[in-house]
């Protein structure tokens, strides 16, 4: 069975008082009762990521998320931050070519290889975000062009690396929008994207875990969560409001 996984992805969000005072909320209210083998993810900001990494490290369904790393392992690059630095403090997930991260600071297919090299050679798994532009949608390319983003950046891994991987398929209309996929939009591009895996790594495509993203609430969780190739999702605004996030996470 392919793991299910919510991570919250806080973006710039949060002072450290704040997200303390948060995770403290999300573990008293989903602590205990979420179903086993529900994996949550909480993708902070770099400086929250030791303090909350210790408040969750109890709590063996939580796990720690960073939302970005650099591409070389050390050196001259002032204000970024490693990978094997994300190791040394606890972080399990790093969110890696979010739409945020292509569109704001140029990041593509090549560079995002690179990346997803360092993640998984520092035993930590990215999780790798494509989606496309309304206009793309519009223009009937969307499909091609989100397993091209695949390809470019993820078919050059053997089977036990992919195995390691999670895709968020975030359409770049339905993030921060209100607007979320249709269950069916978002399964049609679940089941291709599983399906071009599996013209690459046979099997293996069933056990990578695909969540989705956009817009993900309280309300739409569930039925996109239903979804047979639907494995969780990738939560940005609604994961900064404990009640929301934890009522996100019971629906799967
Ligand atoms: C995201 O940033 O990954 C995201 C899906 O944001 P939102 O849930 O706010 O649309």
């Amino acid at each position: 069975m392919r793991q299910k996984i919510v991570a919250g992805n806080w973006k710039m969000n949060k002072t450290l008082e704040e997200g303390l005072t948060l995770t403290s909320e999300l573990t008293n209210m989903a602590g205990d009762e979420v179903r086993s083998g529900v994996q949550v993810v909480l993708c902070t900001p770099f400086i929250h990521l030791a303090a909350v990494g210790k408040l969750i490290k109890s709590y063996s369904h939580f796990a720690l998320g960073a939302q970005n790393c650099h591409q070389q392992v050390s050196g001259a690059y002032t204000g970024e931050i490693s990978a094997p630095m994300l190791q040394s403090i606890g972080v399990n997930y790093v969110i890696l070519g979010h739409s945020e991260r292509r569109q704001y600071f140029n990041e593509g297919n090549d560079l995002l290889r690179q990346k997803v090299d360092q993640v998984l050679a520092h035993g930590m798994r990215p999780i790798f975000c494509c989606g496309e532009t309304l206009e793309q949608r519009e223009q009937g390319i969307h499909l091609d062009f989100v397993t091209n983003q695949l390809s470019e950046s993820l078919f050059h891994l053997d089977n036990e690396a992919i195995g390691r991987v999670v895709i968020a398929y975030e359409p770049i209309w339905a993030i921060g929008t209100g607007k979320t996929a249709s269950t069916a939009q978002a399964q049609e591009m679940h089941a291709l994207l599983r399906k071009h895996l599996a013209g690459k790594y046979g099997q293996v495509a069933n056990s990578i875990s695909i969540l989705y993203g956009g817009s993900v609430n309280a309300g739409n969780a569930k039925e996109l969560f239903a979804c047979p190739d639907v494995d969780g999702g990738l939560v940005g605004g609604a994961s900064l409001k404990s009640r929301e996030f934890t009522d996100i996470i019971k629906s799967i």
